[in-house]
C-alpha cells in the first residue's frame, strides 16, 4: 500500500521487497558501487554520504570499489580499502549509517590486475602476463603461477570475511569497467595462458567463478553474493560482448551469485554525459539477462523517470534500478517517488562533474546537489536546512542564473523574505541559454528544479525582465543583498594562453564570443575556433557550427582537445565527434593575430608560426565577471547602510568565473551562512585528520 495517498499507484511496484538470497531490500531502488573520491582518505565524510542516501529511500548502498589487498591499490586514486582488519572499523562506520535507515550495505572487491600500477606500494602488480600497466607508468606486470591465483584467493576470501565481521550484507565479486583481474581474464585480448585459467571460455571464466563460490562458502550464510559483470566492451569483436562471451558467462553462472548487477564496460562506456547518450542507453545491451537466471538483475542507465523505470520492471528487463549519478543528484529519489512528490526530485543533468571530483582525487562534488561531500564536514542536508536565526528578514537576489536561483531557495527554506530579480524574462542565465546548444538541453534541469520549488515557497517574489540598479536596490531595501549577475565571454583573447589579449580582436567585426553565438549570431565560415578555455563549451560551439555548415578549425594551445574533459571522460567522444565532422583540428598552437581573414598560430613547442585562413574567430578563453553593479554597491557602504542593507554578497561567476557546480554551490553557501557569525581565520569545515602514529 502506498505511503502517502499522493503516489500513483502505477509506481507501487518499485516499492516492493526484493529477496536477495539470505537478505531482502526494502524495495527496488540500488545504489550501485561508485567513486566518491573520499573512500579510505576521507572515511566519515564517505559514510555519512552513504547513510544520506539510505535515509533517501535506496534499499541497497553500495561502496565504491575496495581494494582487498596491499598489492593492488590504485593511489593516487582515493577507492575504498580493505587490505586487513586494520580497516574493518571504517567499514563499520558505514554499514552502521546504511543500516540504521533499513537498507542493506554492499561492499565491492577489487584485484586490479594491469590496471594498477601500485604506485604506494611499489610492488609489482600482477596480471595474466607480464604487459605494461594501464595508463602511461613505465611499469610492466609480472605474470601470474599456480601460486599466485591460490594466493589470490585466499586474499579475496579474507576480504569477504572482513567484510562480514564489518557487517555487510552483501558481498560483490567484481568483473567490470575494464578494471580487474576477472574481467582480463575473461577477455581474450588479455588472457592467452595456456593452463587452466587460459583456453576456452571455461577456463578464462574459472577465477571469477572461483571467487564467487569461494565468497559463498565463506559469507553466504548471512551475505548475499552480488556479481558486477560488464556483459558488453563496447568495442566489437575484440572484447566481450552481450551476444558472445559476455552472454555465456551468465548462461554458465546463471543460478550461482544472488544477484547479477549487470552493465557495459569500460567506466566511460557505464558513465556517458548527456551529451553523448540517453537516460537508459545501456538497455540494448543488458535486457537478455534476465532471460537466463531467476535471481534478480539490477542495471544502471542515469534513470530519474518513475515511468522509465515502473517500464523496466513491467517490461522484465530488471528487477532492480540501479543508480549511481541519479542517487547523488538526488539522494532522496526514491523517497521523493514514494510520496509522490515528483515535482521536488532533482534530476541528474549527466554532466559528470561528479567524475571530476574522483579524477582530482578530491571529494566529489555534483552540479544539481551542493551538499553531496559536505554531509559530515559542513553536516548539509540535501533536503534539510536550519531555520536562520534571523528568519523573516528580507533578502534581495539580483540574477537568477544556477548561483542566483540556488541562493534564493535555500534561503527561502531557512525562512527569508527572498525577492529574486532577474534582467531577463528567462531564468537560469547560463543554464538558460547553454541548454539551447546542441546535446545540452539537460542543463536546464538546474534551473527547473529551482524554478519550481521557488514557485512553490512561501514568501518567495520574483521579478522577471528587472535589470537593477544601485537606486532600485537602495529602493527595496532589502535586510540583505546578494548580487549574482554572472560573466561574461572575453573579445581580445585573454586567458591562459594570452594574458593579455591581442590587441584589435575585441573590435574587430568577424570576431565572435560563445555569448554572441548564444545570443544567434552565426559566423561565417570557415571559423577558427581557439579554445583556450579547455573544459566543453568550444567542442559544443563547433557542434553548432558544424550544424550550420560552417567549416571549423579548431586550434588549442593544449597537446590534447578539451583535457578537462577527459576528467568528464567525454574527451574521446569529442575528438571523433569533430574527427567524423571533419573538423580540422590543430594542437599546440596559440594565437598570435588574426586579422582580414587570416590568423597567424604559433607552435607551443618549436615557436614556428603559420598562416591560416578563417573568415571568423570564436574565441573561448576566459569570461569577464559582470561585476559593475557588485562594485558599484561596494564602493558605496554609506548608501547601503542609509537604506538598511546589513550584508552583501557577491556570488557565483560575477566574483569568480567557474562550473555551474560551483555557481550552485556558492549560492548555496551564500544562504547557509547568512545570518551565522563566520570566523574566517579558521577552516569553516571539519577536517579528517589521521592520528599520528607513536614514534
Ligand atoms: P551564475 O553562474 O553566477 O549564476 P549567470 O551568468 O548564469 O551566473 O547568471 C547571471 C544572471 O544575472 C543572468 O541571468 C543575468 O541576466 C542576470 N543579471 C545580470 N545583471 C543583472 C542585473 N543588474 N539585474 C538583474 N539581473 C541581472
Ligand atoms: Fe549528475 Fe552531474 Fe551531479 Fe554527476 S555531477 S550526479 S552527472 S548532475
Amino acid at each position: 500500500m502506498p505511503l502517502d495517498s499522493s503516489r500513483d499507484p502505477r509506481y507501487d511496484c518499485l516499492f516492493e521487497p526484493i529477496k536477495l538470497g539470505p537478505v531482502t531490500a526494502r524495495n527496488r531502488f540500488y545504489q550501485v558501487p561508485h567513486c566518491n573520491g573520499m573512500g579510505h582518505v576521507y572515511p566519515a565524510s564517505m559514510a555519512e554520504m552513504r547513510g544520506v542516501k539510505a535515509e533517501g529511500g535506496w534499499a541497497v548502498i553500495s561502496t565504491e570499489e575496495v581494494e582487498i589487498h596491499h598489492t593492488t591499490e590504485i593511489a593516487p586514486s582515493i577507492e575504498g580499502r580493505l587490505w586487513d582488519a586494520q580497516d574493518i572499523p571504517y567499514h563499520a562506520r558505514m554499514v552502521e549509517k546504511v543500516q540504521q535507515h533499513g537498507s542493506l550495505a554492499a561492499i565491492e572487491l577489487v584485484y586490479h590486475g594491469h590496471t594498477t600500477s601500485n604506485r604506494y606500494s611499489r610492488i609489482p602488480p600482477m596480471a595474466a602476463h607480464s604487459i605494461p600497466t594501464d595508463g602511461i607508468d613505465p611499469v610492466q606486470t609480472r605474470a601470474m603461477d599456480k601460486a599466485d591465483f591460490k594466493a589470490l584467493r585466499r586474499w579475496h576470501r579474507n576480504a569477504a570475511l572482513n567484510a562480514k565481521a564489518a557487517g555487510y550484507d552483501i558481498v560483490y565479486v567484481y568483473a567490470g569497467h575494464n578494471l580487474c583481474l576477472t574481467q582480463h581474464l575473461i577477455a581474450k585480448r588479455f588472457n592467452q595462458r595456456t593452463d587452466e585459467y587460459g583456453g576456452s571460455l571455461e577456463n578464462r571464466v574459472r577465477l571469477f567463478r572461483e571467487l564467487i563460490e569461494d565468497t559463498k562458502e565463506a559469507v553466504g550464510d548471512r551475505c548475499a553474493v552480488a556479481v558486477r559483470f560488464a556483459v558488453d566492451e563496447l568495442m566489437g569483436p575484440e572484447g566481450i560482448t552481450s551476444e558472445t562471451e559476455g552472454r555465456e558467462v551468465v548462461e554458465m553462472l546463471a543460478e550461482l551469485p544472488d544477484l547479477w548487477d549487470v552493465n557495459v564496460s569500460d567506466w566511460a562506456n557505464d558513465s556517458v554525459t548527456a551529451r553523448f547518450a540517453e537516460e537508459g542507453y545501456q538497455e540494448p545491451y543488458i535486457r537478455f539477462v534476465k532471460g537466463l537466471t531467476s535471481k534478480p538483475v539490477v542495471g544502471v542507465g542515469r534513470y530519474t523517470s518513475a515511468d522509465a523505470m515502473v517500464s523496466l520492471i513491467k517490461r522484465g528487463v530488471l528487477d532492480m534500478i540501479g543508480a549511481a549519478r541519479p542517487s547523488i543528484a538526488d539522494p532522496f529519489l526514491p523517497k521523493k517517488i514514494e510520496e509522490g512528490r515528483m515535482e521536488d526530485i532533482r534530476e541528474c543533468i549527466g554532466c559528470n562533474i561528479c567524475v571530476t571530483g574522483d579524477y582530482m582525487y578530491v571529494p566529489m562534488r555534483c552540479t544539481q546537489n551542493p551538499t553531496v561531500g559536505e554531509e559530515w564536514r559542513r553536516e548539509w542536508h540535501p533536503e534539510r536546512i536550519a531555520k536562520a536565526k534571523t528568519e523573516g528578514e528580507s533578502v534581495l537576489i539580483v540574477g537568477a542564473g544556477p548561483a542566483g536561483l540556488e541562493a534564493a531557495r535555500a534561503a527561502a527554506a531557512r525562512g527569508y523574505q527572498v525577492m529574486l530579480a532577474e534582467a531577463e524574462r528567462d531564468l537560469g542565465g547560463r543554464v538558460t541559454r547553454e541548454s539551447r546548444l546542441p546535446g545540452l538541453s539537460s542543463y536546464a534541469r538546474v534551473r527547473d528544479y529551482r524554478q519550481g520549488q521557488l514557485e512553490k515557497m512561501e514568501g518567495v517574489e520574483i521579478f522577471r525582465e528587472s535589470r537593477l540598479t544601485l537606486e532600485n536596490i537602495l529602493e527595496v531595501a532589502p535586510d540583505h543583498l546578494a548580487i549574482a549577475t554572472g560573466a561574461s565571454w572575453r573579445r581580445d583573447g585573454a586567458g591562459r594562453a594570452l594574458p593579455l589579449g591581442l590587441p584589435g580582436l575585441a573590435e574587430n567585426p568577424t570576431v565572435f564570443t560563445p555569448d554572441d553565438l548564444m545570443a544567434g549570431a552565426l559566423p561565417e565560415g570557415p571559423v577558427l575556433v581557439f579554445d583556450d578555455d579547455h573544459y566543453y563549451l568550444a567542442s559544443v560551439l563547433t557542434d553548432l557550427l558544424v550544424a550550420k555548415e560552417r567549416p571549423v578549425i579548431f586550434v588549442t594551445p593544449q597537446s590534447v582537445v578539451a583535457p578537462f574533459t577527459e576528467k568528464t571522460m567525454e574527451q574521446h567522444r569529442i575528438v571523433k565527434r569533430m574527427m567524423d565532422a571533419g573538423v580540422e583540428i590543430k594542437t599546440a598552437q596559440s594565437l598570435t593575430a588574426f586579422d582580414a581573414g587570416r590568423a597567424t598560430l604559433t607552435c607551443g613547442y618549436s615557436g614556428r608560426e603559420t598562416l591560416v585562413e578563417a573568415a571568423s574567430l570564436l574565441l573561448v578563453t576566459a569570461r569577464s565577471p559582470n561585476d559593475a553593479l557588485l562594485q558599484e554597491a561596494k564602493a558605496a557602504p554609506e548608501k547601503l547602510e542609509a537604506a538598511g542593507i546589513r550584508s552583501l554578497r557577491g556570488i557565483g561567476d560575477c566574483v569568480a568565473p567557474g562550473t555551474v557546480a560551483a555557481a550552485v554551490y556558492e549560492g548555496h553557501l551564500w544562504a547557509r551562512d547568512l545570518g551565522e557569525v563566520i570566523d574566517p581565520d579558521v577552516a569553516p569545515f571539519l577536517r579528517e585528520e589521521r592520528a599520528l602514529p607513536a614514534d
